[in-house]
């Protein structure tokens, strides 16, 4: 039996949800949005938003940045080190590279991991190829933060922070670093160094640690609400507003399968003798019997059964053939009796369905109602005849 939640988090999924607030916006939110999303490629309900905007955000301040930087240098202020002018045309190259990439299609753990190696990188070799200037030993202080976001793990954006923190202090005490002009100096420098790395670290950490969390918590409320929204709490079968959508989705699709698409409606014969000789409790146990038997004889991936109200049941299926959908119904009529279930007041000793059992075809009903009506009317036709049989529906 397929599952009609992949229906739900498919459509709750599509990045086409955040387009309506998109009206209310001036051209140059428009534009930011744009940049940030790779041109619209996630928005906020997709689970990589976080990455991809802030891949963005990263890569594109590095494009400006390294653009400046090159300016400069042609322009004449700034020296032309070779290091320099290669970490500058390597960082310019990269930037462009993943931000392109991102919106033709990239995926966002390989952007994420590139963004996280290059800022590694560069932060790093700014370090050593500026080492004249000790302010460039800041600017690795802005790793840990994003190493964490971009990798998204506790354990990996550890190691970064460790490793970038280990470098650092190489390099001040390897002489390779700015020079410093004493041992306090460079004593102050690597212990602050050390402790601003290892407390962003543990704050990253920490929120990391939470953002998972929440994110696992609404994981599971979501998919309990759709379950919810989706099934009948007494038998568990999908329910009509479900019913709605996979009518709505295989009729979409008619043309694309060689199968044809049938909807069988069945109701139980004489069901309000049954309760009022057994009980309703007694009752709702059978409903959910029958429910049990109707997905045994409609158990292939794509039959759906539905409980689409007290007892009233609905199954959407595909067949080969007219005959073949026909023998489907025969089946379940069948196996009902065969439960052996008493009846009452029913027209046989066992109890028994009735049932409407309509064909979608060309030029036939197009709609779930449309053709949930016409089913509705070959059951009473059927219910009219005698019960315990099922009637074709007309198109
Ligand atoms: P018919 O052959 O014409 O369908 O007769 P019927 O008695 O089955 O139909 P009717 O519409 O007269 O009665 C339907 C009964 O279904 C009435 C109600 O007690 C019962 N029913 C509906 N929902 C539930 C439910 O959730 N649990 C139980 N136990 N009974 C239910
Ligand atoms: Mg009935
Ligand atoms: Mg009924």
């Amino acid at each position: 039996m397929n599952r009609p939640e992949q229906i739900l988090l498919e459509t709750h999924a599509s990045p086409a949800d955040d387009e309506s607030p998109e009206k209310g916006r001036g051209p140059l939110q428009r534009l930011w949005r744009d940049l940030l999303t790779s041109g619209g490629r996630t928005s906020e309900s997709c689970p990589d938003y976080l990455c991809i905007t802030l891949i963005n955000l990263v890569q594109g301040t590095a494009l400006l940045v390294w653009s400046l930087f090159l300016t400069l240098i042609l322009l004449g202020p700034l020296e032309p080190l070779p290091g320099r002018l290669a970490i500058d045309v390597a960082g310019l190259v990269i930037a462009a590279w993943v931000i392109i990439g991102l919106r033709r299609g990239m995926s966002a753990t390989l952007a994420a991991h590139v963004t996280h190696a290059f800022l590694f990188l560069c932060l790093l070799g700014l370090s050593i190829v500026r080492s004249d200037n000790p302010l460039t030993m800041t600017l690795p202080l802005i790793y840990p933060a994003l190493a964490f976001l971009l990798l998204d793990d506790i354990r990996r954006g550890l190691a970064g922070t460790l490793l970038m923190t280990a470098g650092l202090n190489i390099l001040l005490s390897s002489g390779m670093g700015p020079t410093l002009s004493d041992s306090t100096m460079l004593l102050d420098g690597a212990v602050t160094i050390t402790v601003v790395m290892l407390f962003q670290a543990a704050v990253m950490s920490l929120y990391v640690h939470h953002r998972k969390q929440a994110l696992s918590l609404l994981r599971r409320a979501s998919v309990r609400l759709n379950e919810l929204a989706s099934h009948d709490p007494l038998t568990g079968l999908y329910n009509r507003r479900t019913f709605i959508e996979v009518l709505e989705r295989e009729l979409s699709r008619r043309g694309k399968s060689e199968r044809q698409l049938a909807f069988l409606l069945f109701d139980i014969d004489r069901f309000k003798a049954y309760n009022d000789e057994f009980g309703h409790p007694q009752g709702d146990e059978l409903l959910k019997r029958l429910a049990s038997t109707a997905t045994q004889v409609f158990s292939r991936r794509e039959d759906v059964v539905f409980r689409l109200g007290g007892e009233e049941f609905g199954v959407v299926f595909r067949s080969e053939s007219p005959e073949q959908a026909a023998e489907m119904a025969d089946q379940l009529l069948a196996a009902v009796e065969a439960m052996e279930e008493p009846a009452p007041a029913g027209p046989k000793k066992n109890l028994t369905v009735s049932a409407g059992l309509y064909l979608v075809a060309k030029g036939g009903a197009t709609s779930p109602n449309r053709i949930y009506s016409r089913a509705d009317q070959a059951l009473y036709r059927a219910k009219d005849a005698g019960r315990a049989c099922w009637l074709m529906a007309s198109q």
